[in-house]
């Protein structure tokens, strides 16, 4: 897959992309992500990219030519154009997953005030927001495109189905996770992990996955798919019972949902 990110601060993306799970990927050859300075597609002796906006209000917006030309010399058959843009459709890891299906991601970051809207109207694809915030820029934006899109992708991160076990992969949170020591400032990690027995660790997961959603995060379990057990686990939380061995210090101990989750 290949993934342009095109911007007008490239040394904010780039150490981004060199660094870690990502950088290891581009070594490898996973994942092919370029870096493309919008300026070096405007023209005239400034390469002007941005200027003030119609019907006055403070602030320059991104122009389209810049826009307009970067985007048709890196477009390909296979190519899906996305202007980060916090109007746009919210990235989740569903989002996420369906991007990693396509062959070539052309991701624009706008700056300032904005970009022209023509450029959302006349050559993005699609506009695709990180949430429901506003930064200065699209960089930040595309990398978290880059970077949720580019760790599902085959081989890019370690064990193979890493992925599929976190959270939301599955519409619920992922369980607790524990290393070495087995025992930290007096909270002891849950016997059943240091048991050996996979089914037992497996029946303590989902349990403890669900009880996790169910207190943090209650609207994931109305799309997650539930067996007929899970669905009888769900009422007994709702009753105020929690899991037989919950994993779960004294700052953690209620029994009910979090109320700022
Ligand atoms: N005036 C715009 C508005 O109110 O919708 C916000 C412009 S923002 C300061 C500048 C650029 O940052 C946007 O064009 C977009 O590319 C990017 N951006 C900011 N927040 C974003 C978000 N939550 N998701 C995606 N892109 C975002």
């Amino acid at each position: 897959m290949r993934i342009d990110i095109v911007t007008l601060f490239p040394a904010m993306v780039e150490p981004a992309l060199a660094t870690s799970m990502l950088g290891r990927a581009r070594a490898r050859g996973l994942v092919d992500i370029r870096v493309v300075n919008l300026r070096d597609y405007a023209t005239g002796k400034h390469r002007v990219t941005d200027d003030y906006q119609f019907g006055g209000g403070g602030g320059m917006v991104l122009k389209p030519e810049p826009i307009a030309a970067a985007v048709e010399a890196l477009r390909g058959e296979r190519s899906r154009v996305i202007l980060m843009d916090p109007r746009g459709r919210t990235l989740t890891q569903a989002v996420a997953g369906e991007l990693a299906r396509e062959a070539h991601l052309i991701l624009v970051a706008g700056r300032y005030e904005g970009v022209d809207e023509r450029v959302s109207e006349m050559i993005a694809d699609e506009r695709l927001s990180i949430g429901d915030y506003v930064l200065t820029g699209g960089e930040l934006p595309a990398l978290v495109v880059t970077d949720a899109v580019a760790r599902l992708l085959p081989g890019v991160l370690g064990g193979e189905g890493a992925a599929e076990r976190e959270s939301f992969a599955a519409g619920v949170l992922e369980p607790p996770q524990y290393t070495r020591p087995e025992e930290f400032r007096g909270a002891r990690v849950p016997e059943v992990l240091l048991s050996g027995d996979h089914a037992r660790v497996a029946r303590w997961r989902r349990e403890q996955a669900l009880w996790l959603t169910w207190r943090r995060r209650p609207e994931l379990l109305a799309a997650a798919s539930l067996t007929d057990e899970e669905r009888r686990l769900i009422e007994q939380f709702e009753r105020g019972e929690a899991p037989a061995a919950p994993a779960r210090t004294e700052r953690d101990e209620g029994h009910g949902r979090d109320s700022h989750r």
